[in-house]
């Protein structure tokens, strides 16, 4: 290994890699300090490569429920290795996988398995057109279903609803299918199928909005969006990248027990290994290759080491872990927030915690209902707070308007330790 700084690690880095990062929110980018390199974790901690450690609420921003380098997990993950981790071919553990969910989960019939959310996202967004022969989709802005083209749009800020790319290289041709409506706005989706009654394949949120802070919705919502989808004849996504096996095995559609047309998941699925999937009913995941004409496929989908690690962790996911894993969130997100209201003078005592199961959100301010109500001067807050944090060993997102996740691994003495760092002055 080098023996650089961080300071140094990054700019090397930086030379080899655009950014130096592969993923821009590791860039620390808004923020004071540069992104520690880590070197290693287990539990609810991670170690840098000067040997400080901290508490970990980003978890590799929501796979790890059950805690960095969970015993069971580690073994299983040995004992394939000694198997082979790709062969390219059939193989009998994404059985395995796809059983125990398909078992656990009532409204899926079938899954397949990719490498990441986006990929799921990206074969969802075909499988819809493909399977309704329509080509519009509607989003959500403030939602966030990856890197894909067709969903990395937003409002437009020219021509009242003229959908806009959030990134260069997405062409117009490909923003100007997606319709894009702030979350809670349902006259606006009314709206939009009336002019295009019979044009929309799709319409995808995240039922737990989880990537532009925490904005839990009204249930009220979401089963309107099962109704409109329903009378025009297209399909509701539930995007559950995050929210899958989090808030419960079977995530928000579960919770509300509400039955979307398609789920896609990612995170959690594989443990920590690359794994996405898209779910549903025979009737529409019968579209995709080889059966159907909805082509889809991965080299290394369902490697035996990620199905491996997927299965081993969602197997430990039981009624009790979700029980306990929310009662420590409790716990943490009461020792934070009475350390905010009552730290240095009330510096940071603006800040409220917002909490849904094991995620949480910290947030100058009230709740808000739709990005539109987002506090302005959010990003600038969080430098500070962040900065504060990250010297007393404690690692958050790193990112204002990115959540922190627990785990099982956060138990009842990570929150003790989380107390003592939180109050141990810095030298
Ligand atoms: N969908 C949601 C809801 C997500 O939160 C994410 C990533 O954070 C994605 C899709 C994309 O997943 P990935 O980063 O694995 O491509």
């Amino acid at each position: 290994m080098t023996s650089f700084t961080q300071e140094e690690l990054f700019e090397q880095s930086k030379t080899l890699v655009p950014g130096g990062v592969h993923s821009p929110v590791r860039s620390f980018k808004g923020l004071k300090s540069t992104p520690r390199f880590f070197k290693k974790a287990k539990g609810a901690y991670l170690t840098d490569i000067n040997d400080k450690d901290y508490i970990d609420f980003c978890m590799s921003f929501g796979p790890l429920i059950l805690g960095h380098q969970d015993p069971d997990v580690l073994n299983a993950l040995t004992q394939q290795l000694e198997n082979g981790w790709s062969y390219g071919a059939c193989e009998p553990y994404s059985y395995d996988l796809a059983k125990l969910i398909v078992d656990r989960i009532s409204f899926i019939d079938q899954i397949r398995f990719v490498n990441s959310g986006t990929e799921a996202v990206m074969t969802t967004v075909r499988l819809a057109r493909g399977a309704t022969g329509k080509n519009k989709i509607i989003k959500f802005n403030g939602c966030y279903h990856g890197h894909l083209d067709s969903l990395l749009i937003k409002a437009g800020s020219g021509l009242a609803g003229t959908p806009e790319a959030s990134s260069a290289g997405i062409p117009q041709e490909v923003a100007k299918d997606t319709i894009v409506i702030e979350l809670g706005d349902f006259d606006s989706v009314e709206q939009a199928f009336k002019k295009y009654p019979n044009e929309i394949a799709l319409v995808a949120i995240e039922p737990l909005p989880a990537n532009n802070g925490l904005i839990p919705l009204q249930e009220e919502f979401l089963r309107k969006l099962r109704e409109i989808t329903k009378q025009y004849d297209s399909l509701l996504l539930f995007d559950e990248v995050i929210s899958g096996f989090r808030v419960g095995f079977g995530g928000m559609a579960e919770k509300l027990n509400i039955t979307p047309d398609l789920v896609t998941y990612g995170k959690i699925i594989g443990g920590g290994l690359p794994v996405g999937a898209v779910a549903g009913p025979k009737s529409v995941m019968e579209h995709l290759s080889p059966i159907g004409n909805v082509y889809q496929a991965g080299t290394l989908s369902a490697n035996p080491l990620a199905m491996v690690g997927g299965y081993k962790t969602l197997s430990k996911l039981t009624a009790e872990s979700y029980q306990e894993i929310e009662k420590n969130t409790l716990l943490i997100t009461q020792t934070i927030e009475k350390w905010l209201k009552e730290y240095n003078n009330s510096q940071f005592s603006n800040y409220n915690i917002i909490q849904y199961s094991s995620l949480f959100w910290l947030v100058p301010g009230k709740q808000i209902q739709n990005i539109s109500q987002m506090p302005s001067d959010l990003a600038d807050n969080f430098v500070p707070l962040f900065e504060l944090l990250l010297k007393k060993g404690i690692y958050l997102s790193p990112n204002a308007f990115e959540v922190g996740f627990a785990s099982l691994a956060h138990n009842q003495e990570v929150c003790l330790e989380l107390e003592r760092r939180l109050w141990n002055e810095l030298e």
